[in-house]
């Protein structure tokens, strides 16, 4: 692979680097590719300014039908896309099989229908003597930058709203795992996408991102990753006045009240708080349990988490794979090494085991401070805090006690609590006795310090379009009443 999707076409990055692209579950290396620099930024801007014209006016069919036919492609290439996402990303096959790549070409149909119905409001005459009409416009050029945690499926929520409104986008994924972005630059090419529309850079942050976001041919910047980057790209994005839609990091609660069936709180959790081995910005994080069921719910979570299966992320039967890289497996050992440190025991997990691989084991911890750096930050690993409460008002107040407000759930069997907890706690999405499922149908974007914006759904089209007010004179008359206002001679002379 070349390393860059730009204008159409697979080209090398002008840097002159190379970059490896290491599957984390076992060192090796899955691609050399070229790394980008600030003239891949330019050119593929250019080549996205240029492709704009056409694009954003082609009849909405036509972008409906390119998608479609991408999601043929992707279909055909299902076990390929699975394959290549799990090596990049150390991902267990089975959760590329059966949710990264088919959440993807889902999400593909989702904007190939939703690209022919943008709805708008019915026209009508205000004021009497004019008719309005709303447009609903794409912006330009959108710049999108995505996480590695779900290389595929960030990359779609960002190119989809945007290129099925008529956008046209240059891509940075993260340089950890660009693989499978390059491969739907190709098959989005090969379904029709015209040259320009949908471009790819390998590149690194500080550079390449930084380069894309300050671009002033870019009009929109839409970021997935962590707040404090976020904070960044939002202040470049501010200097030139353009949007910034900003998916960022959260640190989810997970509240079982004393009424929740226990066992589906203790796999929720698990389930919740393992996947993609904890580095989803949506995972469980804090379970805050009433202390009636406190006991029983730790010591549930820790005997299915002792039971997960680490290992070969290839293999059919592995549950669980490795963090990203070494130098995110320490950072998430040091913070668990810092909480007890501070106090928390380790019920669970805690430990490096040997391979081969940057692995951690599934843990849960009890004892922390509600407001330690492991219930506050985001660790991003398969860690998960369990704290008791007493009161439904303090269990509310402890779930929205983080600067994040990204997802949580709330798990109980009194639908006055439910009803109750899904409008107090601060969060983009409030699950009632599950934690995690999404559907294309409906938006995902955080609260607080998680962000700015909707990705999926019809809401993601507010991003990625803007509204034009067109109003049109009605009277055919020169002389208008509210002229009047303005001059008191009403007739030009003739
Ligand atoms: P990150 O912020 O380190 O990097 C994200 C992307 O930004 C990468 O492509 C990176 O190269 C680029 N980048 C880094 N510095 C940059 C700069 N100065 N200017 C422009 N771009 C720059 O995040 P990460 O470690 O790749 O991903 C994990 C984070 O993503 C977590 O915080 C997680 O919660 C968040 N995330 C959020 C969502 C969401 O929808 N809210 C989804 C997935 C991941």
């Amino acid at each position: 692979m070349a390393g860059q999707w730009i204008d159409g076409r697979a080209v090398d990055g002008s840097s002159g680097q190379t970059i490896d692209v290491v599957n984390p579950a076992d060192g090796s290396v899955v691609e050399t590719l070229t790394l980008a620099d600030t003239a891949d930024v330019a050119a593929a801007v250019d080549a996205a300014r240029r492709a704009f014209s056409e694009w954003s006016r082609v009849p909405p069919v036509v972008r409906s039908e390119a998608l479609l036919a991408l999601a043929d492609r992707m279909r055909a290439r299902a076990d390929e896309y699975a394959r290549v996402e799990s090596a990049q990303a150390g991902k267990p096959i089975r959760l590329t099989t059966g949710f990264d790549v088919p959440g993807s070409i889902d999400n593909t149909l989702f904007f190939a229908g939703a690209a022919r119905s943008l709805q708008g409001t019915a026209a009508a005459e205000w004021d009497g003597d004019h008719t309005s009409t709303i447009r609903r416009e794409p912006i330009g050029v959108v710049g999108s930058i995505a996480p590695w945690n779900y290389p595929l499926q960030m990359a779609m929520w960002k190119m989809l709203p945007a290129v099925a409104a008529g956008n046209t986008v240059v891509l940075k994924p993260s340089e950890l795992t660009p693989l499978t972005s390059l491969m739907l630059a190709e098959d989005a090419s090969a379904a029709g996408f015209p040259d320009g529309v949908f471009n790819v850079l390998t590149g690194t942050g500080p550079e390449v991102g930084e380069a894309l976001v300050s671009h002033p041919d870019v009009r929109m910047v839409s970021f997935t990753g962590s707040t404090r980057v976020g904070h960044r790209v939002a202040e470049i994005a501010a200097q030139q006045l353009k949007r910034a839609h900003l998916e960022l990091g959260g640190k989810a609660p997970f509240v079982v009240f004393e009424d929740a069936d226990l066992d589906a709180a203790v796999q929720g959790a698990v389930a919740g708080s393992l996947i993609n081995t904890g580095q989803d910005c949506t995972a469980a994080t804090r379970a805050y349990v009433h202390r009636s069921l406190f006991d029983d719910f730790v010591a549930g979570v820790a005997r299915v988490m002792d039971g997960i299966v680490l290992g070969d992320t290839a293999d059919e039967a592995t549950d669980l794979g490795p963090l990203i890289s070494r130098q995110h497996l320490e950072k998430v050992a040091a913070m668990v090494d810092r909480a007890v440190d501070a106090g928390a025991t380790v019920v669970c997990g805690g430990v490096m085991p040997d391979l081969g691989g940057w692995f951690y084991r599934p843990t849960l911890l009890t004892g922390a401070a509600q407001d330690s750096e492991i219930v506050q930050d985001e660790v991003f690993g398969p860690v998960l805090v369990a704290l008791p409460f007493d009161t439904d008002d303090e269990a509310l107040e402890l779930a929205n006690d983080t600067v994040y407000g990204l997802a949580a759930s709330a798990w109980t069997t009194d639908v006055v609590r439910a009803h109750r907890a899904s409008r107090e706690i601060a969060a983009g999405c409030v699950w009632i006795n599950d934690h995690i499922p999404i559907v294309s149908e409906m938006p995902h974007g955080g609260f607080k310090q998680s962000g700015i914006g909707k990705d999926m759904s019809q809401y993601s089209f507010d991003e990625y379009t803007q509204v034009k007010h067109v109003s049109v004179d009605i009277t055919g008359v020169a002389d208008k009443e509210w002229h009047r206002t303005i001059f008191t001679n009403p007739r030009p002379q003739q």
